[in-house]
């Protein structure tokens, strides 16, 4: 199969792809979090080419990505209020919400579950294919199972050429993190993963807020978690990362001590002076959170080589968006996180 790429700014773009998704095809879409790979959500057979594509376990659910708040109900019952609300304070953006499913989605795209995890992205184009097509869009992201996550069109076309027949162009992705989830089917909102809506603006919303264990720790791959997916092996490149915290002295001072030739350094552009000679890749500003959530998929993919030993990682601190570069770093590295202010 070729795999057409098209540039969101062609005229025909949104027809083509609508086109395909109608008839039971993938496109790979631009999102503002990160591209997904879309198939119609309510057929069956097109939502199991996802799984077949991406390599993904049966179990990790997908996400329908609506065209708008009015669409929820076609597709979930028992709504709260607070879908609702989240929904005109959020939507369209980067939140996501767990919600009853009714009978009309398929249990392939649930993973089996009996709720629906809904969207609505805030991208012009992508909203058009989808009112266009007619259906909602299950969208996974678009990275093969286990690979850091595609924010360009063509880390899309690193891993799925010639498999699918269209790629939709948008340039880099704004948000550059997976979108925030937050399950609202229990008696209190609880966060399954953070993204570029933060704890505290959903907090300004909810009132109130677990945060699923699946966020902060380590996950057995045996277990039932609330947030399936979280337990796979997620967002890393194929050699050991260690996150390296403390102080910018500190942290370089221990990086030094253990570096050797074929290692790597993922720092914040502020701290390559302090790296020379440890090959360091900045992935954004340190001053500036919202370069690191755009840059991190992009840096970690291009440190997924097989020349690369060992990565030592530096992670902002702090909530916002951090929270969300935090996880996704943390994940990276199995939560292997050493303390420059106290190890040697
Ligand atoms: P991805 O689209 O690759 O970012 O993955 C979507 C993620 O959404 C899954 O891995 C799950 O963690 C989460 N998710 C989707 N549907 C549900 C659901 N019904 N209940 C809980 N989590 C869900
Ligand atoms: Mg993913």
């Amino acid at each position: 199969m070729k795999t057409l790429v098209l540039s969101a700014n062609e005229p025909n773009t949104a027809q083509i792809a609508s086109d395909i998704l109608k008839n039971g095809g993938l496109v790979a879409i631009p999102t503002e979090t990160v591209y997904g790979l879309a198939a119609n959500g309510l057929d069956e057979m097109a939502v199991a080419e996802i799984f077949a594509v991406k390599g993904r376990p049966q179990d990790n659910p997908l996400i329908l990505h609506l065209w708008g708040a009015e669409q929820i109900d076609q597709f979930c019952h028992h709504i709260p209020q607070t879908a609702y609300d989240l929904a005109a304070r959020f939507w369209p953006g980067p939140l996501t919400m767990v919600l009853p499913a009714k009978d009309c989605v398929p249990k392939r795209t649930t993973g089996g579950l009996s709720t629906v995890a809904v969207r609505c992205p805030d991208h012009a184009l992508t909203r058009e294919i989808i009112r266009l097509a007619g259906v909602p869009l299950a969208a996974p992201s678009a990275n093969l199972s286990g690979k850091p996550s595609t924010t360009t069109a063509q880390h899309v076309l690193d891993d799925h050429d010639g498999k699918i027949p269209l790629i939709v162009d948008g340039g880099n992705c704004r948000v550059g993190v997976e979108s925030t989830i937050v399950d609202l089917t229990e008696e209190r909102p609880r966060l399954l993963r953070p993204g570029g809506i933060s704890p505290e603006a959903l907090m300004e919303v909810l009132g109130d807020l677990v945060v699923d264990k699946a966020v902060t720790a380590q996950i057995d791959k045996d277990a039932v978690v609330k947030a399936p997916g979280m337990k796979y092996r997620h967002y890393a490149p194929a050699e050991p990362v260690v996150i390296v915290s403390g102080s910018r002295e500190k942290a370089a001072a221990y990086i030094h001590r253990h570096y050797v030739p074929g290692d790597r350094v993922l720092c914040f552009e502020e701290e390559l002076p302090l790296y020379a000679g440890c090959d360091p890749l900045s992935y954004g500003q340190e001053a500036n959170v919202d370069t690191l959530s755009a840059g991190l998929f992009a840096a970690l993919r291009e440190l997924d080589d097989p020349s690369v030993h060992q990565v030592y990682a530096r992670c902002p601190v702090g909530g916002g968006v951090a929270y969300a570069v935090q996880n996704r770093l943390k994940k990276a590295a199995a939560f292997h996180i050493v303390d420059a202010e106290v190890e040697e």
